[in-house]
């Protein structure tokens, strides 16, 4: 059995005071959802504030980004073994919006995923296509050359120690989300990608669906078989929004 998990990830958003009301909500809400995972990304200069609030509960922290080296003259950038030492637990890497407007390749975010499992956490491996890449058919193409990149650089079992997310970018912030039926489409594929290297691999791993996913629509996304949980943008940052999914990723 695979545990749901749901992960914030609040973006480009939050000030002290909007990031403890949110906080606030959210720690209230949290101890009625049972079985499932739940963690909150927010930017790197509120982590430490935010683990610190976020001790006694269950809820885990994880990062948005990180930089694939691990120390050195790299301006602006923040490494794995910072991220580690105040207290995440994930990190995203290849969000489509690193990929699409900051021009990161997958040979890059390979590298990232491999940097976040140096230091023993977990990657959130993001995926997806561009809704032209869909309308031409090559959905399936895109998420695998995402996930073979990776695959390549650290091997399959890498993905025993990692999350995958399918995120179509077409639905990201958008309000367009990808019908239960389309994500578990890509979901299952993704699945077999992993299982045609390792059954028991692909069996374990968490694929988490990502792009306008709400309140309203969570519990019909969950219920497919291979949607393991959900990387929720623009609802992380409403306390009861992302409480309900997790409430229906814990039923999933
Ligand atoms: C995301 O950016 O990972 C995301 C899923 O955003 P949203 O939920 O706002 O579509």
């Amino acid at each position: 059995m695979r545990q749901p998990l749901v992960a914030g990830n609040w973006k480009l958003n939050g000030s002290r005071e909007r990031i403890q009301s949110l906080l606030d909500g959210i720690k209230a809400g949290i101890g009625e959802v049972n079985n499932a995972a739940v963690a909150v990304c927010p930017p790197f200069v509120y982590l430490s504030e935010v683990k610190t609030q976020l001790g006694g509960t269950p809820i885990a922290l994880g990062a948005q980004d990180v930089c694939e080296q691990d120390e050195g003259a790299f301006t602006g950038e923040v490494s794995a073994p910072m991220l580690k030492e105040v207290g995440c637990e994930y990190v995203i890497v290849g969000h489509s919006e690193r990929r699409n407007l900051y021009g990161e390749g997958d040979d890059l975010t390979a590298r990232k995923f491999a940097a976040v499992r140096r230091q023993g956490l977990i990657p959130i491996l993001c995926v997806g296509e561009l809704l032209i890449e869909r309308e031409q058919g090559i959905t399936e193409q895109v998420v695998a050359r995402q996930l073979d990149a990776v695959i390549e650089l650290e091997g399959v079992e890498a993905h025993a120690d990692a999350v995958v997310a399918y995120e179509p970018v077409w639905a990201i912030g958008t309000g367009m989300t990808a019908t239960p039926q389309q994500a578990q489409d890509v979901h299952k594929h993704i699945r077999q990608q992993l299982a045609s290297k390792d059954e028991a691999i692909a069996n374990d791993v968490q694929i988490l669906y990502g792009g306008s996913m709400k309140g309203e629509n969570a519990a019909g996304l969950l219920a497919m078989p291979d949607i393991d949980g959900g990387l929720i943008g623009g609802a992380s940052l409403k306390a009861d929004d992302f409480l309900a999914i997790a409430a229906a990723a814990a039923q999933g």
